[in-house]
């Protein structure tokens, strides 16, 4: 029998993959491509290719272990083509395949390359996550407002995640509001659990240096999982250690903590490592023992089976244009200090500071600080969609387009977020530390020492009156600037024009 090849993108190294399944094992050759369009069409972190190229790499062996042919292609191969679809013709000539089969990958542009490839391509449905396609377009379908919660809520049912019967578990959906807590920089955390590089790892980290190093960020010290077993023992490592905090201090930021009680898993998580069920499951038996509060449980299984799943039905729902989207009509190019670039404001060069470092982020760090600060001085929102997808380990188009198109820079109009997320300096200096040591005074509201974030958020608001004014929940906002005297909302837009002509002109800001 003609064999098929059965093509294993680097975020699905799952062994129960579509693809595979659909597959035979004594038969099929898996196809695996480590390929330069993949590493280049964005700028992507250094840690972030490691990751992935070094959990291919374990993944091939496993595969290998359990009866599979792989062919398996490295970056440095002198034969390797330099995209998939090259790969997949050369392998196809190699093996006389007649056929691929594949697990539809989580970005319109591969899809459409393999759509287009001259081969046969039978694309799969990726059914990794809790709610299909084709569920969530039912559940769209016809409603004025696609709001999260009730989506959430079809979640909990379905899945019977935190339900009693027919009723939420507590009494309640959302146990949100309490999750507002600062944290103590003095409070003990375990952080997350770190590993070791092994051989094959190691190998993989020279090589990125070697071809990656003039991206943004560092690729050593490099100690994220690269298997699933190591990955298990990073959730294992959370639910012990970590989750009980989660609900109360998710919002908040710390200079010497990057990641309080966050889990750090969505990078394992995104590539196939850990599926959302098992995660959920986890989370659900800390609870049941009595170990979490029912806060801590509710919120993070918000964010998985709630915020995950629905992202990405938005993302595929509103198809290939939407990370083009700029309602509005923001142009002004992303300033140098998101990769790097010297500036005054602590909150921005702590957090690019860090992504470098761990190409980690929390959800408050990229919402309420670099989204709040691109959103408000008017950034083009293309060049934001790619920063986020190059400088983050979890970034796939999927998941990030949504989360910062939608969500982070209102660029659909408001098919995610139901009013911008915006803030002046005084959300950050009441959720962080980071105000205390910033050269701008947060307190100051005009002149040259005010915090930015303070003039440009009124200066935004302004802007954009027409499209935001008439949304219900921004009209105390603009009450209180219609009630401020003339002379102080004249400093205020002034100020405003002298950090955006700062930024424009290349100063430091
Ligand atoms: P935790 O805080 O511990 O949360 C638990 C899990 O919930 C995460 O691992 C993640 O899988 C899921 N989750 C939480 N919030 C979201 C969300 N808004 N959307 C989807 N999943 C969520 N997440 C990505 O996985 N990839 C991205 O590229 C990405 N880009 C983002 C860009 C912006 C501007 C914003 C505001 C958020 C983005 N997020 C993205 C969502 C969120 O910030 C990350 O999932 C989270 O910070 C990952 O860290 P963690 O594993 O410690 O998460
Ligand atoms: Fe950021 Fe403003 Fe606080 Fe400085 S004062 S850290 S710019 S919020």
């Amino acid at each position: 029998m003609v064999a098929r090849l059965v093509l294993v993108l680097g975020d699905q190294l799952c062994p129960d993959l579509s693809a595979l399944r659909a597959a035979d094992r004594t038969r099929d050759i898996v196809v695996m491509a480590e390929v330069m369009e993949e590493g280049s069409y964005v700028p992507h972190h250094p840690k972030k290719i490691a990751l992935i190229l070094a959990a291919m790499r374990h993944f091939a062996e496993e595969l290998r272990a359990g009866g599979w042919k792989v062919a398996y292609t490295r970056l440095e191969d002198p034969e390797a083509a330099p995209s998939i679809v090259g790969e997949l013709m050369r392998r196809a000539e190699e093996y006389g395949a007649g056929e691929v089969i594949a697990t539809q990958p989580g970005e319109w542009r591969l899809i459409a390359a393999l759509a287009d490839a001259p081969l046969t391509v039978r694309q799969l449905p990726d059914d990794r996550f809790i709610c299909t396609l084709e569920e969530f377009n039912r559940w769209a379908e016809g409603r004025k407002e696609l709001r999260l919660e009730y989506f959430y809520r079809e979640m909990r049912r379905k899945t019977g995640f935190l339900m009693e019967g027919d009723k939420p578990a507590g009494g309640k959906w959302n146990f949100d509001h309490g999750n507002r807590k600062r944290a103590q920089a003095d409070m003990l955390r375990e952080g997350p659990v770190r590993f070791a590089p092994d051989a094959i790892t190691q190998e993989v980290l020279d090589l990125v240096e070697a071809r990656f190093g003039g991206n943004f960020g560092v690729v050593r010290p490099f100690w994220y999982g690269v298997t699933r077993d190591a990955a298990q023992r990073a959730l294992d490592h959370f639910a012990q250690h970590l989750l009980a905090g989660f609900g109360d201090y998710q919002d908040a930021m710390l200079e010497q903590d990057a990641f309080l009680h966050h889990s750090v898993i969505s990078m394992y998580l995104n590539i196939g490592l850990l599926s959302p069920r098992e995660i959920c499951e986890r989370v659900i038996a800390q609870w049941q023992a009595g170990l979490v509060p029912i806060n801590a449980a509710e919120g993070y299984i918000r964010q998985v089976i709630g915020w995950r799943e629905y992202m990405r039905g938005i993302y595929f729902r509103e198809g290939p244009g939407y990370v083009r989207r700029n309602v509005l009509r923001h142009g002004r190019p992303l300033p140098a200090m998101f990769w790097g670039g010297e500036t005054r404001m602590n909150c921005i060069a702590h957090v690019v500071g860090q992504t470098r470092k761990e190409a980690y982020a929390h959800h408050i760090q990229r919402l309420m600080v670099t989204g709040n600060f691109a959103l408000l001085a008017g950034i083009d929102p293309g060049q934001v969609h790619e920063w986020y997808l190059a400088v983050y380990a979890d970034a796939f188009e999927w998941v990030e387009a949504p989360n910062v198109i939608g969500m982070s820079q209102f660029a659909d109009g408001g098919i995610i977020a139901s009013k911008p997320y915006v803030s002046s300096g005084n959300y950050i200096d009441k959720m962080s530390d980071y105000c205390r040591s910033c050269a701008y005074a947060v307190k100051e509201k005009t002149g040259e020492n005010a915090c930015p974030f303070n003039l440009l958020y009124w200066d935004f608001l302004v802007r954009h009156r027409e499209r935001i004014g008439c949304n219900p929940r921004m009209g105390p906002v603009y009450r209180t600037w219609d009630k401020m005297d003339e002379v102080r909302r004249r400093a205020v837009l002034d100020g405003a024009a002298r950090v955006l002509g700062d930024l424009d002109a290349g100063r430091i800001v």
